[in-house]
C-alpha cells in the first residue's frame, strides 16, 4: 500500500550537471511508472534507487525535446539488461502521449537498428485546436506512421477527448482509474490524474469471532464484499462487519503549461493529494513565462486553489536556478524564493508546497477513512 514519488529531473529546456530534464517516477502497488523523460533519463535512474527495468507504463505530457529525448536511449538499454532467456515472459511496456509519439519512436528505432527485447504499444491522445498557438500544431504529415509497425511493437489506440468529463480515459483496473487533461502550452501539453480506487475497510475481527466466525477464506469473501451465510442460517452483510473504506490516494502531474485548458483539468485534479505543477520561471518573469507557454509560482498556486489540491509540488525550474545545496549567498535566482512566492500565493489555505529537487522521494501517506 505504500505509495511514493521519485523526481529524476527538475530543470526546464535541458539537463545539466545540476538539473536533469523532466522525468519522476510513481511507485505504487508494485507498479512502476515514468511520467516523462528528457535526455539523459537513462543515467538519472542508474544513479537513483529505482530500476529502470520494473518500469511498465510511460507517460509523456508533451513532445518537447526536454520530455521525450531520453525515451528511446531508456527503451534500448532496459532491452540490454533483459535476460533473453526470460524474453517470452517480458509484459509489454504501455505508453501513452500527444499524438505523433508513435511516429517519433517508430522512426528514431526504425533509423537506428534498434531492437528490443520486450513489445511496447503506443497509445496517442488527440490534442485539441485550442491546446496550443496555431505554430505548435503538428501537420497531418509530421504525425502519419506510414509503412509496417516496429518488430515489437503492438498496436496503440487513438483515445479522444470525452466531451462529458473533459478529460481522456487512459485506462481503469481494480487499483487504478487514469486520465488525461488538456493544458495550454506552445506545443499541445497534457496533464494525468492517476486516482487510486478506494479500499474496503478493515475487517471486524472482534465482531467476526462473537459470531462465530473463524479466520479463513469467509473473511477473504466478507472483504472481497461478498456476504457469507452462516451454518445457522445467519446471513452475514460485508458492511456490517467491515469498517469505513479507505478512499483513494489521487496524483496529478501536470506537464508544461501557461494554463489549464476547459473544466477537465479541475474536475481531474479535484482533491488532489498530490499536485505536481511547473514553475518554469518567478513572478518576476511572469510574462516571459507565459510567452514561453510556461507558469510562475504563483499561477501554479492558483491552479493548486482552483483544485482544493492538498500539497502542491513545483518542478520544472529554469536552469539559471540552482538546487538549494549548490545555492551560494548572494546568489540571484534563488530556488527557494519559487517556493516563498507559491506559499504567499497560498497563504491561509492550507495546502503545502514542496519545492522538487532530482533524487527527492515524495512518500505519499495513505488518507484516513471519511
Ligand atoms: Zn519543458
Ligand atoms: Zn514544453
Amino acid at each position: 500500500m505504500t505509495m511514493d514519488m521519485t523526481f529524476l529531473g527538475t530543470g526546464s529546456a535541458y539537463p545539466s550537471p545540476h538539473r536533469g530534464a523532466s522525468a519522476l517516477v510513481l511507485r505504487a502497488e508494485g507498479e512502476c511508472w515514468l511520467f516523462d523523460c528528457g535526455e539523459g533519463t537513462q543515467t538519472q535512474l542508474m544513479r537513483s534507487q529505482l530500476r529502470a527495468g520494473r518500469i511498465t507504463k510511460v507517460f509523456i505530457s508533451h513532445l518537447h525535446g526536454d520530455h521525450v529525448f531520453g525515451l528511446p536511449g531508456l527503451l534500448c538499454t532496459v532491452s540490454l539488461n533483459t535476460n533473453p532467456s526470460s524474453v517470452q515472459d517480458q509484459p509489454c511496456v504501455e505508453i501513452y502521449g500527444p499524438r505523433g509519439l508513435r511516429h517519433f519512436l517508430r522512426v528514431t528505432l526504425g533509423l537506428t537498428g534498434s531492437q528490443l527485447l520486450f513489445p511496447y504499444a503506443v497509445h496517442e491522445l488527440e490534442p485539441t485546436l485550442d491546446q496550443s498557438p496555431p505554430e505548435g500544431q503538428l501537420s497531418h504529415e509530421m504525425t502519419t506512421e506510414s509503412g509496417p509497425l516496429h518488430p515489437q511493437e503492438q498496436p496503440g489506440r487513438s483515445i479522444c477527448l470525452d466531451a462529458s468529463s473533459d478529460c481522456y480515459l487512459l485506462f481503469e483496473d481494480k487499483k487504478f482509474v487514469v486520465r488525461a487533461f488538456r493544458l495550454f502550452h506552445r506545443v499541445p501539453s497534457f496533464g494525468f490524474s492517476v486516482q487510486e480506487q478506494d479500499r474496503p475497510g478493515r475487517l471486524k475481527t472482534e465482531l467476526l469471532k462473537e459470531l462465530g466466525l473463524k479466520p479463513g477464506p469467509l473473511y477473504g469473501r466478507l472483504k472481497a464484499g461478498q456476504s457469507v451465510t452462516l451454518d445457522n442460517g445467519r446471513v452475514v452483510l460485508p458492511s456490517e462487519v467491515l469498517e469505513d473504506p479507505i478512499p483513494g490516494r489521487k496524483v496529478c502531474i501536470l506537464g508544461d503549461c501557461s494554463s489549464v485548458l476547459g473544466e477537465g483539468p479541475l474536475k481531474a485534479c479535484n482533491r488532489a493529494d498530490i499536485l505536481v505543477h511547473e514553475a518554469t520561471l518567478g513572478d518576476e518573469h511572469h510574462e516571459k513565462a507565459v510567452e514561453h507557454g510556461h507558469s510562475t509560482p504563483k499561477m501554479a498556486a492558483a491552479v493548486a486553489q482552483a483544485c482544493c489540491a492538498r500539497r502542491l509540488v513545483l518542478y520544472h525550474f529554469s536552469q539559471r536556478y540552482k538546487p538549494c545545496a549548490l545555492q551560494k549567498e548572494g546568489d540571484d535566482d534563488d530556488v527557494v524564493e519559487l517556493q516563498r512566492q507559491a506559499e504567499d500565493a497560498l497563504d491561509g489555505s492550507g495546502i503545502e508546497v514542496t519545492l522538487a529537487e532530482d533524487f527527492f522521494t515524495l512518500p505519499i501517506p495513505l488518507r484516513r477513512p471519511q
